[in-house]
């Protein structure tokens, strides 16, 4: 079987010469570090002055950690180690309002984080002749974009549609023989469910591959979209601190995502002690970037938690294998791609008048997509024979939670006192979706 590279030479290397990479790259970001108020002092005060402190990889423990909230207090320059005229872009992570955590892009970066996708998109066996819609949304959310880059470094016909208007999806797929999507797994099977009740036959279309991502998902559902689709589905790993999509990703094998090590630097630590987990085991992913110039990111705590597939892969990529991610280590809910802080909705509850003292948020599935509906009591005095403030106050919260978190929730008010006070810490967030894995 002929296994597809798009740099075989760096995909294949040999793991010394990949830490000699490392080790270059690591150097390079803490000159850039050094140059970001952000992460001067940090640095000086563990006695880091220059890229020449960075002795050997072991060094990066010396480096602090960087968490999504170090990003928002560095908003909105704090990270960048370019003169502004340089920068060339700027994404922000999903669902993100108020402060929120953005990257910025010089011209190369852009370029580099392109290389990284198509090097990801060929992994996956996609050819410059693949017709590939895009149904991520296009905008701040790096899924757009980014992902679009990458596909056409690689030579494909990208079609942006972005997310949403299913029927209009299914028409581009069929009048110009799609062959390769990008969505979220729970999009995929609404779109399977929306092609079989159109008036197209799947047999006319030429969709043979889906890149899947931006939120967990378990083997058995892509085993399930993979038998009612008839199409080979790929996980794909990113996030907008790391350039979005793309990060790790699976070859053809699809035993797990490879996760670029020439661009990437990783530990698995314990999220409680922070001490890395011994390999193999389970614990929440670090990443040092190493190839972009507009903002550094050292030991970047993504929350998310996974495990080194140790075995070497049968395709002979050198890169370690991530397993499929089984959760978080924070309390973000990732709802139809889009992620969401239980506090966001918080902030809402707590501002508008006429809500009352408790409140539950309800993540369930309808169909194939997630749900979410905030339940909240109102005060007293807003339960009377008058439903219009009700009314009201429903649609009120609705604008105001979809505006922060861009994402309609179903409001559910209760009259005051009706949802039970827990004793101990208050359960604020009800996850019914199923976790199989
Ligand atoms: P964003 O920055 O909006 O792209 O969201 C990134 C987050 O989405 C990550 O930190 C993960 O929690 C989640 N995510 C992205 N891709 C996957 C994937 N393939 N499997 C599980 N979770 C994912
Ligand atoms: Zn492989």
């Amino acid at each position: 079987m002929e296994i597809p590279f798009w740099d075989k030479s760096i995909e294949t290397i040999d793991r010394s010469e990949l830490e000699k990479l490392q080790l270059a790259g690591l150097k390079r970001q803490v000159e850039n570090a050094l140059k970001t108020t952000f992460y001067k002092n940090k640095l000086l005060k563990e006695g880091i002055i220059g890229g020449s402190s960075i002795k050997s990889l072991d060094d990066l423990r010396r480096l602090p950690f960087t968490t999504k909230s170090d990003l928002r207090e560095a908003y909105p320059f704090g990270l960048m180690s370019v003169n502004k005229e340089d920068v060339v872009r700027i994404h922000a992570s999903s669902g993100t309002t108020g402060t929120p955590t953005i990257i910025y892009q010089t011209q190369k970066d852009v370029s580099m984080a392109a290389d990284t996708m198509a090097r990801s998109l060929v992994a996956a066996g996609c050819t410059k002749n693949d017709i590939c819609q895009n149904m991520m949304t296009y905008g701040l959310f790096t899924g757009g974009m980014c992902f679009h880059y990458g596909a056409e470094r690689l030579g494909m016909t990208v079609i942006p549609t972005s997310s949403g208007n299913t029927i209009r999806q299914i028409k581009f797929m069929h009048d110009f023989g799609t062959t390769v999507t990008h969505a979220t797994p729970s999009y995929l099977l609404h779109l399977h469910q929306a092609i079989e009740e159109s008036e197209y036959d799947r047999n006319d279309f030429k969709w043979r591959l889906a890149v899947t991502g931006a939120e967990p998902h378990s083997e058995e559902l892509r085993c399930k979209i993979q038998d009612k689709l008839g199409i080979e589905v790929y996980n794909c790993y990113g996030m907008s601190e790391l350039n979005g999509p793309g990060v790790a990703f699976e070859c053809i094998f699809r035993k797990g995502m490879h996760i670029w090590e020439d661009r990437y630097i990783i530990e698995i630590i314990d999220p409680v002690t922070l001490e890395p987990v011994p390999e193999g085991e389970v614990g929440e992913l670090v990443v040092t970037i190493l190839h972009r110039d507009a903002m550094p990111l050292l030991r970047y705590r993504t929350r998310d938690l996974t495990r080194i597939i140790p075995e070497p892969c049968a395709c002979g990529r050198t890169h370690r294998r991530l397993a499929r991610f089984t959760g978080r280590s924070d309390d973000m809910l990732i709802i139809n791609g889009v992620n969401v802080f239980p506090s966001q909705i918080e902030e809402v509850l707590l501002k508008v008048n006429g809500v009352g003292a408790n409140y539950l948020i309800v993540v369930e599935k309808q169909g194939d997509l997630d749900k979410l509906t905030v339940q909240t009591e109102v005060t007293p005095e807003m339960f009377t024979d008058d439903t219009r403030p009700l009314n009201a106050l429903k649609e009120r919260l609705k604008a105001e939670m979809s505006a922060l978190i861009t994402i309609n929730p179903v409001i559910e008010l209760k009259e005051s006192g009706s949802m039970p006070v827990s004793e101990g810490k208050a359960k604020r967030v009800d996850d019914r979706r199923p976790k199989d894995f």
